[in-house]
């Protein structure tokens, strides 16, 4: 996966580029519009980061022409620029996402990975760290041990794998793994997760399902804490 960062902050675009970097990414920078053009014209992006504030194009000129070309990359603005008008034309101009600075970058990257995994035949083995899962077998192991999952365990599990890094809110699993005419509570999700944790995490030092407070879980190595990035 290769990605385009487009950041005139050299301070942002070096920590950007660190963090993506560690996370497995390629990344290349560009630090003004011309720079960008050239980068999305020479080279086949994955997804593109892109600052709305650069010295010589306005962001939202540079997506038109990004746009103009292709379909292309998805692309995630990072701005300081919060409001909502600015949010809102940022995605009517064909941005995929929109991260306001300052940001953490784990819920950066969490986005990045959400967005490169959209369009994606969805893969038939998903895995994080030593748990893997084979949806056509229906098989769970963890460190090479097979473990049993009843059936709405199973669907639970397969739902956080396949969105890894993404908070999952209580309603969303839910709705994604309940049929409709479920209407009971959205705490049940609670008691699945429990069993789950049971099955897949206690036995082992490494936990993978995190507590989102507030919201509900995620599925993920454990990371570092959030570093947050002031916007000058
Ligand atoms: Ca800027």
């Amino acid at each position: 996966m290769r990605l385009l960062v487009v950041e005139d902050e050299k301070r942002i675009a070096d920590f950007l580029e660190r963090g993506l970097k560690s996370a497995g990414y390629a990344v290349d920078l560009a630090g003004d519009g011309a720079a960008a053009l050239n980068l999305v014209h020479a080279a086949d992006y994955d997804l593109i980061v892109l600052d709305l504030m650069l010295p010589d194009i306005d962001g939202f000129k540079l997506l038109e022409k990004i746009r103009d070309r292709t379909a292309g990359p998805p692309v995630l603005i990072l701005s300081a620029r919060g409001n909502v008008d600015d949010r809102v034309k940022g995605l009517e101009l064909g941005a995929d996402d929109y991260v306001v600075k300052p940001f953490a970058f784990v819920e950066l990257l969490a986005r990045v990975r959400a967005l490169l995994r959209r369009g994606q035949p969805a893969p038939e083995k998903l895995a994080a760290g030593d748990l893997a899962l084979d949806c056509v077998r229906r098989r769970v192991t963890r460190a090479g041990e097979t473990i049993d999952l009843a059936p709405k365990e199973f669907a639970i599990l397969e739902y956080l794998l396949r969105n890894r890094g993404r908070p999952l809110s209580r309603t969303m699993i839910v709705e994604h793994v309940w049929d409709m005419d479920y209407d009971g509570l959205t705490n049940i999700v609670d008691v699945y997760i429990r069993h789950l944790r049971s099955k897949i995490d206690d036995p082992w030092p490494v936990k993978l399902i995190h507590t989102v407070r507030g919201i509900g879980y995620m599925l993920d190595l454990p990371e570092k804490p959030a570093e947050p990035v002031p916007e000058r």
